[in-house]
């Protein structure tokens, strides 16, 4: 298209939704939530506020203009740089976007708005929902999540399980893992009785892979994701390093990409700046970050500073 794009982004190859075209509705960062492992960053005002924050027609128009492009996708996936439900006009976008084309449409979110019924009802002709739930008890959501004061666990459980009897469309919830703080026992066999009540189709357990808005947010080790997924039972599945979240799609990142090089093999700046035909000053900005989530590691080699993968 000739015009830069501003609400659409890849398609990225996701393990989930195969080539997967993304649909930002959300203003970054507008979020109900806070949590410690976003990688878009701290929510500076943790909203609560339903409105068309981008407009459903320039969205659409701009949808209808990219698909024309990529004949092969696999999905279109609405998930963005915050929640996406806090866009009022979610429900004519999904609408729209299945109008225009037979590809399904995935919807990947907080779940922290399904308590209310028009959220609810929005949602209902998606193909694929996706609701993350990072806690059961109000303590670990609060440190995990660290939501807006007006949420309630109980309630948003309720939303996702009500959402849940309501759609007929497939319903894969996600769970993300922090070391330390939502990992133990006490909690895993809490989300087990509320994911045994949901009965969602699948449930996708992942842990902290890119650079966090919090540095102390720390990953789950692989060995202990392993004993949780044999708790919460045979639904659950471990997703690989790099796999989307609701809010990753958005950010297939300058990070992401580096650390997809770097785990092939070290590179310098230079090299890195060839392969993925960044400007130098981008790919030394991202470096540092993850220098600083210590995802990656330098040395030198023949007077010249290589970077690598952890
Ligand atoms: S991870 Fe998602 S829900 Fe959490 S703060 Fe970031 S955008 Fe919001």
């Amino acid at each position: 298209m000739s015009t830069q794009r501003k609400y659409t982004f890849g398609p990225v190859p996701s393990r989930r939704l195969g080539l997967s075209l993304g649909v930002d509705v959300i203003p970054k960062k507008l979020c109900t939530l806070d949590c410690v492992y976003c990688e878009v960053g701290v929510t500076d005002k943790r909203g609560l506020a339903r409105k068309e924050y981008f407009l459903a027609k320039d969205i659409l128009a701009e949808v209808k203009e990219v698909i024309a492009e990529y004949p092969n996708l696999d999905h279109i996936t609405i998930s963005g740089s915050g929640e996406p439900t806090l866009n009022s006009k979610i429900g004519d976008i999904i609408r729209g976007i299945k109008q225009m084309t037979t590809v399904p449409v995935a919807v990947l979110t907080n779940g922290t708005l399904l308590d209310d019924p028009t959220v609810r009802r929005d949602l209902m002709d998606a193909d694929i929902v996706s609701p993350s739930l990072d806690a059961v008890t109000p303590e670990v959501f609060e440190k995990v999540d660290r939501p807006n004061p007006k949420l309630r666990i109980d309630n948003i459980i309720k939303g996702i399980r009500k959402f849940r009897q309501e759609y007929r469309g497939r319903m894969w919830m996600e769970i993300l893992f922090v070391a330390g703080i939502n990992d133990q026992d006490d909690e895993v066999y809490k989300m087990k009785q509320v994911i045994d009540e949901i009965q969602p189709e699948k449930v996708h357990l992942n842990t902290v892979i890119r650079p966090p808005a919090y540095l102390f947010a720390q990953p789950t080790s692989q060995e202990r994701l392993k004993e949780i997924q044999k708790i919460l039972g045979e639904r659950c599945e471990i997703v690989g390093i790099f796999k989307e979240t609701h809010t990753t799609q958005a950010h297939t990142t300058d990070g992401q990409a580096i650390l997809a090089l770097l785990k092939r093999r070290a590179m310098t700046v230079d090299q890195m700046t060839v392969s993925l035909e960044m400007k130098k000053e981008e790919i030394v900005g991202s470096l540092d970050q993850l220098l600083q989530g210590k995802f990656i590691k330098t040395y030198t080699f023949n007077g010249e500073e290589y970077f690598q993968v952890q």
